[in-house]
C-alpha cells in the first residue's frame, strides 16, 4: 500500500513525531449501572514503542476490551465514562481533543480489529464497497481508484481471487477470510497503531495460527505497533514483546514476554500459565484457577485476587490496594509475595 496520502494530521496541534505512538497513563473507566458503579478500568498504564507488540491478557471482564474501547474513543457513554488518566498519541492527549480531531486520529493513525468480524461488517454491502468507502471518505478517491485499492488490500491479506471476491458479501466468506477482510479494513489507511481485540477467538486453531502469522508479517513490514488483546496465553508467546496481565481492571503484572513465561511473579499469571494444556503432561488433570473473577461493582478489598489466591495472607485482605512492586528494571508485579511466587525465596 502506498503512503502518498493527503492526511491532514498537522491540524492537530502538539503532535510530536519523536514521542511514542501510544502511551496510556493511569486510565480509569467506570460504568454507571442500576446495580451500582462498575469499576472496569482502575489505573491502567502502558507504553507502546514503534514496531512493538504489547499483549494485554486476562479473563473476560478484566477490563482489557474496555481499555481498547477507551483508547479508540468508542465507549458507550452512558453508561461508560472515562473518569481519569491520559491516552497519548505522539504526545497529544486524545481525551482532550475535540471529537472531530479525535475521529481523524481514529481513522488514520489508530485502527482496531474486532473479535466478531460477522457483526463488525455490514451484511448488505459487498466487502469491496465497505473497503472502498474508507478510501472515498478519507482519501477522496474516485470509485474506480477506491476499488483498485480495495483489491490490492485483499491481495495483501492473502484472500485468493481478490478481483472476484471484492464483489462478494460478508456471508459469502468463511470465518477466517472474514477476519482477513477486517484486517484489510483496519490497515486501509496505514495506521501506526493497530489494536486487535481477540482477533482469533471465533476461529478454529489452524486458522488462528494463520491469522496470527499474517498479523505478525504485516506488522513487521509496516513497523506498526500492535496491541493484542487476548485471554489466551498460548497465542501471545510467539508474537508479543511485552505482556500486561490484567485482573479486576488493573495491570497486575507487566514484563517482557520471556520473563513472564520463565518465572511469573504474580499468582494469577502463574495460574494462567499452569492452565495452558501441555503435550508433555498428557494424562494429567488440567490445572485451573479456582473461583470466579470479581463482580466489578464489588471488588474485594486489598488485593482483588485474594479470594482465589493460594498464597494469600492476612495482609492481602485489607486496604490499601497492593502497590506495583519493581521486580526488575523492566518488570512490575502487584503482589506482596512476588519473590516467593517467582521462586526467589
Ligand atoms: Fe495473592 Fe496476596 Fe499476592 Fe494478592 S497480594 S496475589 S492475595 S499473595
Amino acid at each position: 500500500m502506498s503512503t502518498d496520502v493527503n492526511v491532514k494530521m498537522d491540524a492537530i496541534p502538539g503532535l510530536d513525531p519523536n514521542a511514542m505512538p501510544l502511551q496510556v497513563k493511569d486510565l480509569h473507566v467506570e460504568f454507571r449501572t442500576r446495580n451500582g458503579i462498575a469499576h472496569a478500568v482502575n489505573g491502567v498504564s502502558f507504553d507502546l514503542q514503534p514496531g512493538e507488540t504489547r499483549a494485554i491478557l486476562g479473563e473476560s471482564g478484566c477490563g482489557k476490551s474496555v481499555t481498547a474501547q477507551a483508547i479508540m474513543g468508542i465507549l458507550d457513554t452512558p453508561p461508560g465514562f472515562v473518569t481519569g488518566g491520559e491516552i497519548l498519541y505522539r504526545g497529544v492527549d486524545l481525551l482532550k481533543l475535540p471529537e472531530a480531531q479525535r475521529r481523524k486520529v481514529r481513522a488514520n493513525k489508530i485502527a482496531m480489529i474486532f473479535q466478531d468480524a460477522l457483526s463488525a461488517l455490514n451484511p448488505v454491502f459487498t466487502v469491496g464497497f465497505q473497503l472502498g468507502e474508507l478510501f472515498r471518505k478519507h482519501r477522496g478517491m474516485s470509485r474506480k481508484d477506491a476499488k483498485a485499492r480495495s483489491i490490492e488490500l485483499l491481495d495483501l491479506v492473502k484472500i485468493p481471487a481478490a478481483r472476484q471476491r471484492v464483489n462478494e458479501y460478508p456471508h459469502q466468506f468463511s470465518g477466517g477470510m472474514r477476519q482477513r477482510v477486517m484486517i484489510a479494513m483496519a490497515l486501509a489507511l496505514d495506521p501506526e497503531v493497530l489494536i486487535a481485540d481477540e482477533p482469533t477467538t471465533a476461529l478454529d486453531v489452524t486458522v488462528q495460527a494463520q491469522i496470527m502469522a499474517l498479523l505478525a508479517e504485516l506488522q513487521r513490514e509496516r513497523n506498526m505497533s500492535l496491541v493484542l488483546i487476548t485471554h489466551d496465553m498460548g497465542v501471545v508467546a510467539d508474537v508479543a514483546d511485552r505482556i500486561s496481565v490484567m485482573y479486576a481492571g488493573r495491570v497486575i503484572e507487566e514484563a517482557p514476554v520471556n520473563d513472564i513465561y520463565a518465572s511469573p511473579a504474580h499468582p494469577y499469571t502463574k495460574g494462567l500459565l499452569e492452565s495452558i494444556p501441555r503435550l508433555d503432561l498428557k494424562g494429567q488433570e488440567l490445572s485451573a484457577i479456582k473461583g470466579l473473577p470479581p463482580v466489578l461493582t464489588n471488588i474485594p478489598r486489598g488485593c482483588a485476587f485474594n479470594p482465589r489466591c493460594r498464597y494469600a495472607q492476612d495482609v492481602c485482605r485489607h486496604d490499601p490496594p497492593v502497590p506495583l512492586y519493581q521486580v526488575s528494571s523492566a518488570r512490575t508485579a502487584a503482589c506482596h509475595f512476588w519473590k516467593e511466587v517467582k521462586g526467589d525465596e
